[in-house]
């Protein structure tokens, strides 16, 4: 038998990650609050000074700004963009972070 290292993957990370938890962490002054997309807040991704433009998405984790064109599909995609690291960082320091290991 083989043993098996845990291996970290992006749908263990979103199974056990709630974006609503996530977002509330990551944008604390953003009025999050429920399923489906939701007003970010300021864009972290431009100097924002005028909320309206930044959307979150509470049910799949996507976000979206419609001044800047950032753009992702999940949270994983968020810590790249925001933290500037791969996908393999990202999920390293979301498993750390959010104690998923
Ligand atoms: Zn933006």
């Amino acid at each position: 038998m083989i043993k098996q290292k845990q291996k970290i993957n992006a749908d263990f990370i979103k199974n056990s990650l709630s974006p609503l938890d996530f977002y509330r962490y990551e944008l604390p002054t953003a009025p999050l609050k429920k399923a489906g997309w939701n007003d970010g807040g300021l864009c972290p991704f431009h100097s924002d000074n005028k909320p309206g433009s930044f959307r979150v998405n509470l049910t799949t984790g996507a976000y979206k700004c419609f001044a800047c064109a950032s753009a992702g599909g999940d949270v994983v995609a968020f810590t790249m963009a925001l933290y500037a690291v791969n996908f393999g960082d990202a999920m390293n320091k979301l498993a750390n972070e959010w104690g998923l290991l």
